[in-house]
């Protein structure tokens, strides 16, 4: 199928997001061109905005439109305590919580030798300086639950070690209103490591 160049360039550039196949990208592309000019420039320009208004906090490395973002420079929270978790959207979830009263590092990514990303790839570095600068007493590792989330948090643990700074890992068990039976062997095996006395 041939399209109209400027068409044609629209679908290539909503395929090349992550998630959208071929025909969704034909459909967001029509839906695009069917907009009213006014909404049509409103998403283009929505777009230049984020990109030019958000950077990463210096500090933490979220996503933020202010250098420290609001959660570093915020006096209310326990600047004590620092949540390593692997992307910005992963702030938003333990945020979302609405239990959490600490500050978070941002790693973006995790260690994964097949994928050739190593500790320098990642932003360690920048943890451990914040470490040095500041009085932390707990580091609590929230990196993912899966191979490349455990070895990264395995990985910060012994550089951390040596600094006296204690050092935690989120539990991993059965999501709550889940059935046992229906829990993989993984899950499982982690929720029986992860017991505590009732
Ligand atoms: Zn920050």
């Amino acid at each position: 199928m041939q399209y109209i160049a400027p068409l044609a360039k629209l679908i290539e550039n909503f395929r090349a997001l992550p998630g959208i196949g071929s025909k969704t990208a034909v459909r967001l592309a029509y839906h695009i061109l069917d907009m009213d000019a006014d909404k049509a420039k409103g998403l283009a320009q929505a777009i230049i905005e984020a990109k030019e208004k958000i950077g990463y906090c210096n500090t933490c490395f979220n996503l933020s439109d202010t250098n420290p973002c609001h959660i570093c420079a915020a006096e209310a929270r326990d600047h004590s305590t620092i949540c390593v978790v692997e992307q910005p959207q992963d702030v938003d979830a333990v945020e979302r919580m609405r239990d959490y009263r600490g500050v978070y590092h941002v790693l973006h990514g995790s260690l994964s030798p097949l994928e050739g990303v190593g500790p320098e790839d990642i932003r360690i570095k920048e943890l451990l300086t914040r470490l040095y600068d500041a009085d932390v007493s707990e580091v609590i590792m929230a990196t993912n639950p899966n191979v490349e989330g455990e070895a990264t948090a395995m990985y910060i643990a012994k550089l951390l070690k040596p600094l006296g700074i204690k050092v935690t890992r989120i539990a991993h068990g059965l999501p709550v209103g889940g059935d046992l039976e229906y829990a993989d062997e993984v899950t499982l095996a982690k929720a029986m490591e992860n017991r505590r006395e009732i």
